[in-house]
């Protein structure tokens, strides 16, 4: 039987809907300018500009504000860490995003580190990423959160289950496990020294690719009945996970694209309304 398609587009629109009326809500008691999403996008990487665009345009659909500061490709980090300062102390910015990844020559870790706790809606500071493995109220890194998001919506309850995360980035694979070891699910990390990967992978009652290469992870590692959730995309619409090879024999499966990716973007936006609220006091 075919696994249920987790729909993260469908799930990211419902609750942009939401979002906006939130925002209203907001603006009528604040009675003030609609908040502000600063983004930060250094260098002229055409994917990395493609997400902020998409992030900005979604901001904009809720019915805030996006700042978009442009930095060249030789920017050091003082004058990165000077933009973030800058952000930092702008009442009206609610939510910092930096794209990752930045040029080399930039400290990423201290420029990450520098976006005040309460404006890091993408959830990447040391800071935000202790908290939330403590299980401390934080906004979590995107694209963890909302796979943990569109898991619940779909009632999938990780408490008790094997989960395999293939990848330990700190932006992806790393604060997933910490979420899904946080929601109770019993938690292995595979990285590029991993010996018997393929064995791991088949005790994965829940997977998660977040590998950076496509169609890595290949079905004829996934059990029957998994819960396989693809954070990869590459062009052509392909994942980190031999999806074609699984989707009939799962329980449920993220679609690339149209699963994880959209719900990367409702997260940052729902973090950054949940912020404006908490600065306004009403949250
Ligand atoms: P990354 O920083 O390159 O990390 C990749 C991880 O995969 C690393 O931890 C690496 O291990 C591990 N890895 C590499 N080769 C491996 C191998 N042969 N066996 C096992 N593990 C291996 O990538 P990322 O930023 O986490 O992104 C991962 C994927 O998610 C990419 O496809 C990216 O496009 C996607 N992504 C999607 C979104 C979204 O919004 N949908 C957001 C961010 C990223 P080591 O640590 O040992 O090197």
């Amino acid at each position: 039987m075919a696994g249920m398609v987790l729909d993260g587009k469908a799930y990211a629109k419902e609750l942009e809907g939401e979002l906006q009326a939130r925002v209203e809500q907001l603006q009528k008691k604040t009675g003030g300018e609609p908040p502000i999403l600063a983004t930060i996008l250094v260098g002229s990487d055409p994917a990395s500009a493609t997400y902020v665009r998409m992030k900005g345009n979604a901001c904009r659909r809720v019915g805030m504000e996006s700042q978009s500061v442009a930095l060249p490709e030789e920017t050091t980090t003082e004058e990165l860490l000077a933009t973030i300062d800058e952000l930092n102390a702008s009442p009206r910015v609610r939510g910092i995003l930096l794209q990752h990844p930045v040029p080399k020559q930039i400290e990423e870790r201290e420029c990450f580190d520098r976006i005040a706790i309460e404006k890091d809606v993408d959830g990447v500071t040391s800071h935000g990423f202790g908290r939330m493995a403590m299980g401390e109220a934080a906004y979590g890194s995107a694209t963890p959160a909302g796979i943990m998001r569109l898991l619940k919506r779909y009632g999938i309850d990780p408490s008790g289950k094997e989960a395999v995360v293939v990848g330990r980035s700190p932006i992806l694979g790393k604060p997933m496990a910490m979420m899904l070891l946080g929601a109770n699910a019993t938690v292995t990390i595979c990285h590029s020294r991993t010996k018997n990967l393929a064995e791991i992978v088949q005790r994965a009652e829940i997977v998660v690719g977040a590998v950076g290469r496509p169609e890595f992870i290949k079905g004829s590692w996934i059990r029957d009945g998994a819960v396989v959730v693809d954070a990869g995309y590459h062009p052509g619409g392909v994942g980190d996970i031999e999806l074609s090879a699984v989707i009939d024999r799962c329980s449920a499966w993220t679609p690339v694209p149209g699963g994880v990716g959209p719900m990367t973007i409702a997260t940052l936006i729902a973090q950054t309304v949940e912020a404006a609220e908490k600065a306004a006091g009403i949250a």
